[in-house]
């Protein structure tokens, strides 16, 4: 996932907030602060998605939304700082993705981002898990995370089947299959970290769940 996020706002305060925590959440981002710039900017290059000012100077928001959509099916959010206005933009299908109101929390912003993109880019954002068994690491999009072996196999074994629970007892013969006496706390503390990594990889998900009394599981 190479290509950048263009945020298009001509609070420039606001538009480097908005890179900041996008950029925290592993995004390129590429800030431009007037309208005419981001069209000719456009000309050239294809964002991942773009934030867009409804309000600019030089072309505004809306015009810039329709004459993207002419050429191209990036994802675009609009924002406004006129609440009473979004009804009748969503009349006017600009073919805006989703329009948010400013004052917005950056937290929002990111997380309307990123469903976007789950939806748009199921493979590029990377929603699976994969795994790189030679250097055994773990990636989700453009994060990764180291594992120790154990943590690896444990992985591998518990994403073979979503949703299903595993027991202790399994998880320890698949990683110690000659019956090594270990304890059971053995596994709890390699899920414990394995858990731990996972969540640099995307903090809002939880791959592995413990499912209480019964073992753990994966989700997707
Ligand atoms: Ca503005």
């Amino acid at each position: 996932m190479t290509a950048p996020i263009l945020i298009v706002e001509d609070e420039v305060a606001l538009a480097v907030v908005a890179s900041q925590y996008l950029q925290r959440e592993g995004y390129a981002t590429v800030m431009i602060h007037d309208g005419d710039q981001a069209m000719e900017w456009l000309r050239t290059h294809q964002p991942l998605l773009v934030v867009l000012d409804r309000m600019l100077p030089g072309t505004d928001g809306l015009t810039l939304c329709r004459e993207l959509r002419k050429t191209s099916d990036v994802p675009i959010i609009i924002t406004t700082a006129r609440v009473e206005e979004i009804d009748r933009l969503l009349g006017l299908e600009l073919g805006a993705d989703d329009y948010l109101c400013k004052p917005y929390s950056p937290r929002e912003l990111v997380a309307r981002v990123k469903a976007i993109l789950r939806r748009t880019h199921p493979q590029s954002h990377g929603t699976h898990l994969q795994l790189d068994e030679g250097s055994n690491r773990v990636r989700l999009g453009s994060h990764a995370a180291e594992l120790t072996a154990v943590e690896m196999r444990l992985l591998q074994v518990l994403m073979q089947n979503p949703g299903r629970i595993y027991s202790r007892d399994q998880l320890m013969d698949t990683i110690y299959p000659d019956q090594r006496l270990v304890s059971d706390r053995t596994v709890d503390s390699h899920i414990k970290n394995l858990r731990k990594k996972l969540s640099l990889l995307d903090a809002q998900r939880e791959f592995v769940r413990s499912v209480y009394g019964a073992g753990y599981k994966f989700e997707l």
